[in-house]
């Protein structure tokens, strides 16, 4: 992973993605899902730097920038990485904006690490802070392809609980759903007892790339079959939704692109 030491100009940025403001303390991120929708990114950043997931711009300067800051309404951490992907465990620049951030700030973050534990000494120091982990089925084959290098589903899970009994807000986002590589039942299930509210997200075939939609293709054709026929997928999205909407539980968005 190539580490670019970057200086921001400014660290909240308004966002549509479910909250007011977004902080990305990096840009880039360690944990190379091959479906990551924020590969775009790499569209504005030289070609040296490489392929998307081997890089990572670290925004050195973010815990001055938040410092004093104040911010109405909601902040999202993060969109165009994740906050607590790999080299985050050294160089800890999540966990320093955190210590800077005005307490008040209604803070929800979102990602694929138990790392997320570390911080929650800082987290319970929020007035309004939650977490979401997202939780998914790919093992084996799927989740070395998929998501190679973030932490199994059943750390993220374990991390939900801890979160929980921690006294922090959490939520599950339950993404990319993939037909015949999720088990809704099972996530819900071992979920549902330290969850307050879920969000679930369907594939975005568009969003995730070629490079993607050519290895589901090759590796799980009967997924591939699925989601790049329009009335197949159409006919899982209803099946999947009325399932989702029969388990009894708090959901906040249902995601289809
Ligand atoms: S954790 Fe999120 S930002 Fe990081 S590679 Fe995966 S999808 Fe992309």
């Amino acid at each position: 992973m190539k580490i670019i030491e970057v200086k921001a100009k400014e660290i909240f940025s308004k966002t549509k993605l479910g909250a007011d403001w977004v902080i990305n303390p990096y840009v880039g991120c360690g944990h190379q899902c091959l479906y990551c929708y924020a590969k775009f990114m790499a569209k504005w950043r030289p070609a040296e730097y490489g392929k998307w997931g081997t890089w990572l711009e670290a925004k050195v300067n973010g815990p001055e920038l938040v410092k004093g800051r104040e911010a109405k309404g909601r902040v999202f951490m993060s969109s165009i990485c994740d906050a607590y992907q790999p080299v985050e465990k050294d160089l800890q620049l999540t966990r320093r904006l955190l210590e800077n951030m005005d307490k008040n700030i209604k803070l929800s973050i979102l990602t694929k690490s138990d790392l997320v534990l570390r911080d929650i000494d800082i987290l319970k120091q929020f007035k309004n802070a939650e977490v979401g982990l997202t939780i998914n089925s790919f093992t084996g084959k799927a989740k070395e392809i998929f998501e190679p290098a973030a932490p199994e589903a059943a750390k993220r899970i374990a991390a939900l609980q801890k979160l929980k009994e921690q006294g922090i807000r959490t939520h599950a986002f339950v993404s990319p759903i993939i037909p015949k590589l999720i088990d809704l039942p099972d996530i819900v299930s071992k979920t549902r007892n330290f969850v307050d509210y879920y969000w679930f997200e369907f594939l975005n075939l568009r969003g995730a790339g070629k490079e993607f939609a050519q290895i589901l293709q090759k590796e799980f054709p009967e997924s591939y079959k699925i989601v790049s026929n329009a009335a197949l997928y159409q006919k899982f999205i209803d099946q999947i939704t009325d399932l989702i909407n029969s388990f009894n539980i708090k959901i906040r968005g249902i995601v289809k692109h």
